[in-house]
């Protein structure tokens, strides 16, 4: 090699190793979204628990605490760039431990109702504590709301993602069996999504339904009602109940009735109508079931768009059903900043396995055996129109 030969391949190693260190310092730091560890306090027996900012390049933010896999804040911009925290809940962790709304958490081990508090596999009976009149309402009376989770760090294709896991004894809560359960919060670098991934095994036959119950309000919390929201629901048919919100097994079609969201409408526009649903969930208090049903694939289940704001969510789910929740029973109690919750000032779209499936052959089954690992997936995407 001459020596100018030799000058050129040495550049090239240069420019080579520069664009490496480059590639790896974007890779750890800007390509990626992080997660920074904070004290949320200690519960009132004492235990540490923790909150995790998860950010991304996008401008959004969501804060996770391991109390309860809750969901504590979740900030995402408007139409004109403007970020604003659009869940509902609490400033500090003694308001989620006192809360009975359930604001963010990971809800099980059978999220929404049981009819009788009792269902049976294979001819046992298992006898739940009642906590919602004659039923059982989102686990029971403790539920994984309530519980502290064990969290860490994990690395997904969307970058740092947070495991939280949580051993639910045999007999706790009256549902057979050891359940592991983990749940994995992801936001990807550059999109403006909050992935959740849930998996669980057993070791004896048991029931469950997962799922995450934020309250969103697109116009940020604390700022009115959701009533002028414009919702989509993807689906043909609902699961009708009695009066104490248990289904009577019945599919419905939506069509003709106040229940048809196939068509983006407003909230507010049919939610004091004459209808009996209606009246029985005081609003929007029911299981929608989602076109897709069956297939487990991740499915468009729900669009939300606060026109002033121009903020829409989308709600993908490999559920077959979803609740629609009108924030029906919030009453005003206070939340963060002191502000007021009053009577719909949020909206849940809580995905799921339809409620008292354990009752109800004719719905997608709930059973969990040994030896199979129960999966799903759900996101929430963001975005500005
Ligand atoms: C239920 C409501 C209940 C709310 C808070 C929702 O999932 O469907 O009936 O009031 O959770 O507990």
């Amino acid at each position: 090699m001459t020596a100018k030969q030799n000058a050129r391949a040495l550049l090239c190693a240069l420019l080579f190793v520069g664009e490496l260190l480059l590639a790896g310092s974007l890779s750890s730091q800007g390509m990626r979204g992080t997660i920074r560890k904070e004290s949320f306090g200690k519960t009132a027996s004492g235990e540490q628990i923790n909150l995790y900012r998860l950010s991304n390049r996008k401008g959004m933010e969501v804060a996770i605490t391991n109390f309860g896999a809750t969901v504590v804040a979740l900030k995402v911009p408007d139409r004109a760039g403007k970020v604003a925290d659009v869940v509902l809940g609490f400033d500090t962790l003694e308001g989620y431990e006192k809360g009975r709304a359930y604001f963010g958490a990971t809800v099980g081990r059978y999220g929404n109702r049981i009819g009788g508090g009792k269902f049976s596999i294979d001819g046992n009976t298992y006898t739940l504590p009642k906590n919602d009149g004659n039923n059982t309402l989102h686990g029971g009376i403790v539920g994984f709301d309530k519980k502290v989770w064990k969290a860490r760090k994990t690395a997904s294709k969307d970058g740092e993602s947070l495991e939280l896991s949580y051993l639910s004894p045999d007999g706790e809560e009256g549902f057979p069996g050891n359940l592991s359960v983990k749940v994995v919060f992801a936001l990807p670098a550059d999109r403006n999504e909050l992935k959740i991934d849930y998996t669980a095994t057993t070791d004896k036959d048991t029931v469950l339904n997962l799922t995450n119950h934020s309250y969103f309000n697109l116009a940020g919390e604390g700022n009115g009602d959701i009533l002028d929201h414009v919702l989509t629901l993807h689906a043909k048919q609902f699961t009708p109940v009695d009066k104490t919100l248990i289904p009577t097994g019945e599919l419905r079609d939506v069509a003709g009735t106040p229940m048809d969201f196939t068509r983006a409408t407003a909230i507010g526009k049919r939610i004091n109508e004459n209808y009996e649903q209606l009246v029985f969930g005081k609003g929007y208090d029911h299981n929608w079931v989602i076109a897709s049903e069956g297939r487990g694939s991740l499915t468009l289940a729900a669009e939300a768009h606060d026109p002033k704001s121009g903020r829409t969510l989308e709600v993908l789910t490999t559920e077959p059903g979803v609740q629609f929740y009108s924030g029906n029973f919030l009453d005003g109690s206070k939340g963060k900043g002191d502000k007021a919750y009053g009577q719909r000032a949020a909206f849940c779209l809580e995905t799921q396995h339809f409620p008292d499936s354990p009752n109800h052959p004719n719905f997608p089954g709930t059973l969990l055996k040994p030896n199979s690992v129960f999966h799903s997936q759900t996101e929430f995407r963001f975005s500005a129109k």
